[in-house]
């Protein structure tokens, strides 16, 4: 991309893979509201440039490309947020999962989604947390909320089964993340492996009805972030409030966007169509 030239379309979360040596290589998605067309731009080359991120004053459901004033749950209409599996209330708390009592809103998305292997882990994040996610998805899981240390300790047949467990530790542990705290690499430094030992009576004892695999032999992953500066002070910064966004891109954590003047969760602004160019 050079300056005369500029990307657009309507943002969807930022997909990223790791390579060899466990660095995080994000891109932009954008998706153009009327041919469909997507675009995928690699962003760790534009670290350490200024680049200009403009809010079209448009916004489209993520889900069925609705023209919308105001998104819910990271992209969705209020009739999507209503009716999709995906933005059921069981999702965020799994342990709330209704598929038994025959009122699961897709049973497509059950079977493919939810009745799969799924991971309970430990992950660094701003803290020592318990998460679960899809197993074939961890990894992603795992960029996606900041982690720089990963580890599967439970494998389950069932995202509702993951939940329980999840539920059961979440009292003693913590399970969200400061995304402050994430964002500055302030945590104390944990050994995952430890963590998980000190976990195997209390799953093992409490949990004899559920099935589930102890993985003793999982390694710890690594994950290191696109990062040129440290950050002091966080500003948060959003579309809704400051539609025209120029900064100095200094680096990429979880699905936010670092500048030298704040940061943006990309994810959050889901469906909303913007502009991007080198400044
Ligand atoms: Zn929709």
């Amino acid at each position: 991309m050079t300056s005369s030239l500029c990307l657009s379309g309507n943002l969807r979360k930022l997909k990223h893979h790791l390579d060899a040596d466990n660095q995080v290589i994000y891109f932009l998605r954008l998706e153009k509201k009327d041919s469909g067309e997507k675009i995928e731009e690699d962003l760790n080359q534009y670290l350490g440039k200024k680049i200009n991120l403009s809010f079209k004053n448009s916004i489209r459901c993520v889900a069925c490309n609705r023209n919308i004033k105001k998104t819910f749950n990271n992209g969705y209409c209020f009739p999507c947020l209503q009716t999709l599996a995906e933005c059921d209330t069981c999702i965020i708390k799994p342990e709330l999962c209704h598929f038994d009592k025959g009122t699961c809103r897709d049973n497509d998305f059950a079977a493919n989604q939810c009745n799969i292997a799924h991971s309970i882990y430990l992950s660094l994040t701003s803290d020592l947390k318990i998460g679960i996610t899809r197993q074939k998805q961890e990894l992603s899981r795992w960029v996606d909320q900041g982690a720089v240390k990963a580890l599967r300790i439970v494998t389950v047949s069932r995202r509702y089964h993951a939940g329980l467990i999840e539920n059961f530790l979440a009292a003693e542990m913590k399970d969200k993340t400061n995304w402050r705290k994430m964002l500055k690499s302030e945590y104390q430094d944990y050994d995952l492996k430890f963590e998980q030992e000190k976990l195997f009576d209390k799953i093992n004892n409490n949990f004899k009805e559920i099935d589930f695999v102890w993985e003793q032999d999982q390694v710890v992953q690594d994950i290191k972030y696109p990062m040129i500066a440290g950050l002091d002070k966080i500003t948060s910064l959003d579309f809704e409030k400051s539609p025209n966004i120029e900064g100095t891109l200094i680096g990429i954590k979880a699905q936010y966007l670092i500048f030298d003047i704040g940061v943006i969760n990309i994810r959050k602004f889901s469906g909303y169509e913007i502009e991007m160019r080198q400044v």
